[in-house]
């Protein structure tokens, strides 16, 4: 049911057996991705079939790294609602403006369809014990697929991470372990123990399937389009999972031909007070140097250095987009206008992308005939404490 066929190192080329579980490369550090045999299904699967099977993440199976059905670990995930935003829209002398509300799904966000593919895969080839450092959102989807699939797991998380995801952590059983610093601190814990405990590592891109259960948002975006892209999409951008997920997701549709070759505008979102990508994009570097001081209440940006740098520049210069940093009171005043003007209480890293589309608006990058596509990466209710 899965057409996996292995795992390709996008820098040195080298690959990897995908019938062991796979790290990051051991030849250079970059980032693994799952490669499928897109050839045999395009004779062999009816994008229209996908339509009827049961709602949710899984749908996509044959794209997806996990072979025997019963390690399909889920609580539902995916199949999240793409809502219209007239009013803002027409404020923004816009004619389509859509916001895909990833805010419904388990936990909250959209980690959670990273870590049922992660979880899932890691638990077909073996693995009985995880550990992540996350600032808060993964390491609750972490707690909830482990405890579905009855195993265990470690979460390091920086000490003012949000009340609420702590809280989360706990209650699911997991071992919940706070970091003086940051995100890349809390990494550093996780890998000391993770190498002397023998426990599997789940940090964004140090393993090949979170990305795979993240490209689902791709597939689901084109789908409900009926099989066309948009002309930009906007990603509110932290490790940078969402944003290479959906472009390798447009890549696979592509080799499936159930698209057509053009690709979206890919725009990474991000608050000033943590800007690594934007200013790498202005810089014209390959690598993102770190940021220093990170600081923003949006908690699931402050990642001062993307392990997947190389792949996040890539997406963004291909795909000829761009970056764009706002202002953290830019970010607050379009979560109150979400909630307000279309009802949605998003979480501050989602509304991020519509203080983002604004000035791409005002400066005139994006026009008034685009079709464009905000993420909504997690629900407000999680920020109200
Ligand atoms: C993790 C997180 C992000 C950043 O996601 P990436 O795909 O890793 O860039 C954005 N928003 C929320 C709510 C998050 O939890
Ligand atoms: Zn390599």
């Amino acid at each position: 049911m899965s057409a996996l066929l292995g795992l390709i190192c996008p820098q040195c080329r080298n690959r990897f057996e995908a019938s062991q579980l796979q790290r990051d490369c051991s030849n250079c550090a970059s980032p693994l991705l799952a490669r499928y045999d897109t050839a045999m299904l395009a004779n062999r699967l009816d994008r229209k079939a996908l339509a009827n099977r049961p709602a949710g993440l899984w749908r996509w199976a044959e794209l997806l790294p996990v072979g025997n059905p019963a390690f399909r670990f889920s609580l539902g995930e995916g199949d999240t609602p793409l809502l219209t935003l007239p009013r803002l829209a027409e404020e923004m002398g816009m004619g389509t403006v859509l916001l895909k509300d990833e805010g419904v799904n388990p936990t909250g966000t959209f980690k959670a369809r990273g870590l049922a593919t992660a979880v899932s895969r890691a638990a077909e080839l073996g693995i009985r014990e995880f550990v992540i450092p996350t600032a808060g959102n993964a390491g609750a989807a972490l707690a909830a697929y482990a405890a579905r699939a009855g195993l265990k797991a470690h979460v390091f998380m920086p000490e003012d991470a949000p009340q609420v995801n702590q809280a989360e952590v706990r209650a699911a059983g997991a071992d919940l372990h706070l970091v003086p610093g940051l995100i890349d601190q809390a990494g550093k814990q996780a890998a000391e123990q993770a190498h002397s405990k023998d426990w599997f590592d789940v940090s964004t891109f140090k393993e090949p399937y979170r990305v795979e259960g993240k490209k689902t948002m791709g597939f689901e975006l084109v789908e409900a389009l009926g099989w066309e892209l948009p002309e930009v999409i906007i990603y509110p951008t932290g490790g940078g999972t969402g944003l290479v997920g959906m472009w390798k997701a447009f890549t696979e549709l592509r080799e499936l031909g159930w698209i057509n070759q053009t690709r979206p505008r890919f725009v990474s979102v991000q608050p000033v007070g943590c800007a690594p990508v934007v200013r790498a994009m202005e810089l014209g570097t390959e690598r993102i140097a770190p940021w220093e001081h990170a600081t923003t209440r949006a908690h699931g940006l402050r990642v001062p250095k993307p392990y997947a740098d190389r792949l996040i520049l890539q997406v963004l210069r291909e795909s000829g987009g761009t970056a764009v940093a706002v202002e953290e009171q830019e970010i607050q005043s379009a979560q109150e206008d979400l909630a307000q003007r279309e009802g949605i209480l998003t979480c501050l890293e989602g509304a991020a992308t519509l203080a983002g589309l604004r000035k791409l608006v005002r400066s005139g990058w994006v026009t008034g005939e685009e079709r464009v596509v905000l993420f909504n990466t997690g629900s407000g209710l999680k920020y109200l404490s």
